[in-house]
């Protein structure tokens, strides 16, 4: 399995400590042995006792050994070779090698404040200073030969080991000054790394960014020609949800979690990362992929953060490629592609980019490019379905567009809203769709059916593109209708984001006299927030609730309890979907008035619900 972390080649100088301490041990400890077999107490002790700080330094080296280090390292070098000069030369010599000794210490301490290298340059120049020491003694020793109870051999070996020991003292400094060194050309290192890593790698999760990943996947799918490849891309469903639910950090933790799965199911010859938000994409060869696999890490995963008020679910598209010299961009759209067919369905994870999503691809262009001409052609037109009391008297009605196309016939809404709400098409339409519905209620108005509203469908999008605010006021104003009439539906969904703008815009219409209605009321995630947010007029109640179902029990107690909510808050409640009389009563019968649904109509015609309602 490979890991996509960024090795950084450091040197360590705590395990570089501890070997050279250790071997310091081990060399002192032979030196007792010898010592001991040469019955020379004296060095025997010193070495025993220098063994003896070599164990305890290489056991507890701290994490960052630098100035105590050396300072315990000289302090034992000074007393251990003062001692062997004042046993071996006598106590003139050994003193006055010991004030030799002491003068690096003191420029040790001088420069101790300073710059670190400079520390370590004079550390260097005391190891260098204590081998000359050790050189002169070993001179000394040779020249001067004032010893007679230890041999000449026997000499030779202790000036040998000596010899040995300032060499390690030295590799010590050196080492740590190397080390030092190298530190600072590791930050400059470092910071390059960090660079790169920030340049390539994904800050939260760690995986490859677009960029990087859309690089490495096309170079893999490159190099290995003979392999045929599979993209992945998975999607968060409503995943803006969880950060303004539980924080920008619980957000974080979903996107680790998922970027921790990835790294668990996959393998060689795989490329991934995060694409954008909540998107995260996979190149692996098709005969590794095992969809299972995936399905039971994203079920791990969700058990982990769905809960009572969130129910995480994981959408994955997938994309054969087919096409090699493509951009990986394109490739991963398709994947995007495969996922949005899927999207709203509960039921659902995989999607496969295959022949019937092409088709509908081709579709949705070719309505696009139809749009213009639909539009200024008047190919849509309003049908209405009456909101009425249970006797079947209808108030108003909802506005709901319909394409007639001049070759396909009558279109529902459900087959090009989402397409044009994705090719920010939307606003043209609705705009349409509500000065339809006005000059309607202005038509009324001169025949003297002045209480009969009308309520238009906002899509969220139409925030983005479309003063709404103005864009409404006017309307009222050019076909001289009483705002109350043009009644406002905002799918609880949008509304649920909460982006204070909209909030502002939906109240200052409210403000104006227009009726706001929270549309699918219940099919969200946050409805109860919704309703604290915003104050609406009229809760219009998701038609699933009246789906028969298992969970009908739950469903029944749902609406009752929103009803009765709903009516506290004063506001009025419309059940939609009523298809059935027993409906019609039981809502009656938990205080809901106003009911839409096939039961009374469907949506009709204007001049059909002329003739029927008026
Ligand atoms: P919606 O706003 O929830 O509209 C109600 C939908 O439920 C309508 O479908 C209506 O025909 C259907 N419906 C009503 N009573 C029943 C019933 O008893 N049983 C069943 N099974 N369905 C019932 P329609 O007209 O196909 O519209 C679908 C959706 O398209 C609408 O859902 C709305 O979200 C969107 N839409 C329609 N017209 C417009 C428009 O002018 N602008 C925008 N932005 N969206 C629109
Ligand atoms: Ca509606
Ligand atoms: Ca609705």
């Amino acid at each position: 399995m490979k890991k996509l972390t960024i090795t950084r080649k450091k040197f360590n100088i705590v395990t570089e400590c501890k070997y050279l301490y250790f071997a310091c041990a081990l060399i002192h400890i032979m030196m007792t042995v010898l010592f001991y077999a040469l019955n020379v107490k004296i060095l025997m002790t010193v070495n025993l006792l220098s063994s003896l700080f070599y164990i305890l330094g290489s056991a507890f080296i701290p994490k960052k050994p630098k100035m105590q280090m050396w300072i315990l390292l000289l302090i034992i070098e000074i007393i251990g070779n003062a001692t062997l000069c004042n046993c071996l030369l006598g106590w003139g010599y050994g003193f006055s090698l010991y004030g030799i000794m002491l003068i690096p210490i003191v420029f040790y301490f001088v420069y101790l404040e300073e710059q670190t290298n400079r520390r370590i340059f004079w550390a260097t120049c005391v190891a260098f200073i204590d081998i000359v020491i050790i050189l002169m003694f070993g001179t000394a020793r040779f020249c001067l030969n004032r010893l007679n109870y230890i041999d000449d051999q026997l000499c030779s070996v202790i000036f040998m080991v000596n010899f040995f020991i300032a060499c390690c003292a030295i590799a010590f400094y050196s080492l740590t000054f190397i080390n030092e060194m190298g530190a600072q050309t590791n930050s400059l290192n470092k910071q390059k790394d960090e660079l790169a890593y920030r340049a390539n790698f994904d800050l939260i999760t760690g995986v490859y960014n677009r960029r990087y990943f859309f690089e490495k996947t096309e170079k893999l799918i490159k190099e290995n020609p003979d392999i045929q490849f599979r993209i992945i891309c998975s999607d968060i469903k409503d995943f803006k949800l969880i950060n303004d639910m539980y924080g920008d950090d619980m957000g974080n933790k979903v996107l680790m979690t998922q970027a921790n799965l990835i790294r668990k199911c996959v393998g060689e010859k795989v490329t991934y990362g995060r694409i954008s938000g909540d998107r995260f994409g996979i190149c692996i060869p098709k005969d590794y992929f095992v969809e299972k696999e995936f399905t039971d890490n994203i079920d791990e995963m969700k058990k982990l953060f769905t809960n009572c008020s969130y129910h995480l679910h994981i959408y994955l598209g997938i994309y054969d490629v087919t096409d090699r010299n493509e951009p990986i961009g394109i490739m991963c759209d398709k994947a995007f592609i495969a996922i949005q067919s899927i999207k709203g369905d509960y039921q659902q994870v995989v999607a496969y980019y295959d022949q019937e999503i092409i088709d509908s691809q081709i579709r949705k262009s070719q309505m696009v490019n139809e749009f213009e001409k639909a539009i200024s052609e008047e190919q849509f037109c309003i049908y209405l379905q009456p909101q009425t009391d249970r006797h079947g008297k209808s108030y108003g009605a909802e506005a709901l567009v319909r394409w007639k196309h001049p070759e396909k016939g009558l279109i529902p809404p459900v087959e090009f809203i989402e397409c044009f709400e994705e090719a920010g098409l939307i606003y043209r339409l609705d705009e349409y769709v509500w000065e339809q519905a006005a000059k309607q209620l202005k038509i009324w108005k001169d025949k003297g059916f002045e209480d009969i509203y009308i309520s238009v469908n906002i899509s969220p999008k139409d925030f983005y593109y479309l003063d709404i605010y103005q864009t409404i006021t006017n309307l009222v104003k050019k076909y001289e209708i009483e705002p109350e009439k043009l009644r406002l539906e905002l799918t609880e969904t949008a509304l649920a984001y909460n982006e204070e703008d909209i909030i502002e815009v939906i109240m200052k219409l409210r403000d104006a006299g227009f009726i706001i209605e929270i549309d699918d009321f219940g099919s969200g995630y946050s409805s109860l927030n919704t309703l604290k947010d915003i104050c609406a007029d009229v809760v219009k109640i998701d038609r699933e609730f009246l789906r028969e179902t298992e969970n009908m029990k739950r469903s029944r107690d749902i609406l009752e309890l929103v009803i009765s909510l709903s009516n506290r808050m004063n506001m009025s409640v419309i059940t939609e979907g009523v298809e059935t009389s027993e409906q019609v009563s039981m809502l009656t019968d938990m205080g809901c008035k106003i009911f839409q649904g096939y039961y009374f109509s469907k949506p009709i015609p204007v001049d059909e619900f002329e003739k029927k309602y008026m």
